[in-house]
């Protein structure tokens, strides 16, 4: 079976104060992950030690950077490698978020770079794709993420794209409180995973993992997550609160 995953993007929120203390509601609250499913915490990067160090020791749960250069080191200043976060062994990484597409111009070539330093550091890319509103409203969201995914993934190794995990993020429902309707979700999914058995073969589409993310919350999770081609969410706001996700976690099929 797949791994089903909720993972969480803390995105640029909280003091380190406030992350210690939400670290330690995770820590207290029980989550109840089977061998196939996984709890992930992408925290900002000044926090990836100390969450992963209060986190050490819970069954399958891990915590992943927001973002990776898409170069290898040396002079570039302000940028976080993919060998220091393997240093740190942060195992998982988000890269193509929308918000990174959209306020620091990270396009499909460049993301496809990125994936390729996350892969030389043995770093589990979750790689994020997803259509604007605008996109949705002329009914070509399919043939949209259908380039997002050729452009950035289609050069990996089918060793590489087996096992692989995917988030399909409708840019529209992230932070909007606007949802996509779980058949919505499982429309697209299942179209992102016909795209990759169409280059791949259907063994290794059947083995990505295709999350869902755009305002999930413990009152959905489990209505999104029941599709048969959501394989669990990446989570924002909801994700802020350890209560919360745990129930989103324990949604998990
Ligand atoms: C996200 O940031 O990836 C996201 C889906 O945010 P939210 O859950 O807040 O919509």
């Amino acid at each position: 079976m797949r791994k089903q995953i909720a993972a969480a993007n803390w995105k640029m929120n909280l003091s380190l104060a406030q992350a210690n203390q939400l670290t330690d509601e995770i820590v207290a609250t029980s989550h109840s992950l089977n061998e196939h499913q996984l709890a992930i915490f992408a925290v900002p990067f000044p926090y990836l030690l100390t969450v992963k160090e209060k986190l050490k020791g819970k069954h399958n749960v891990f915590v992943a950077a927001q973002n990776c250069a898409s170069t290898k080191n040396g002079a570039y200043t302000g940028e976080v490698s993919a060998e220091m976060l393997d240093g740190m062994d942060i195992r998982y990484v988000i890269i193509g978020h929308s918000e990174r597409r959209e306020y620091y111009g990270e396009t499909n070539k460049i993301l496809a770079e990125k994936i390729n330093r996350a892969f030389e550091s043995n770093i589990n890319t979750i790689f994020c794709c997803g259509e604007p509103l605008a996109v949705r409203e002329a009914a070509i969201q399919n043939s949209y993420v259908e380039t997002q995914i050729k452009e950035s993934l289609f050069h990996l190794s089918a060793a590489q794209m087996t096992n692989f995990i995917i988030a399909y993020e409708p840019i529209w429902a992230i932070g909007t409180g606007k949802t996509a309707s779980s058949d919505q979700a499982q429309e697209m999914h299942a179209h992102i995973r016909s795209v990759i058995a169409a280059q791949y073969g259907s063994d290794i589409a059947n083995s990505v993992s295709v999350l869902y993310g755009g305002s999930v919350k413990g009152a959905n999770a489990k209505d999104i997550f029941s599709k048969q081609d959501v394989d669990g969410g990446l989570v924002g706001g909801a994700s802020l609160v350890a209560a919360e996700f745990a129930i989103i976690i324990n949604s998990l099929k």
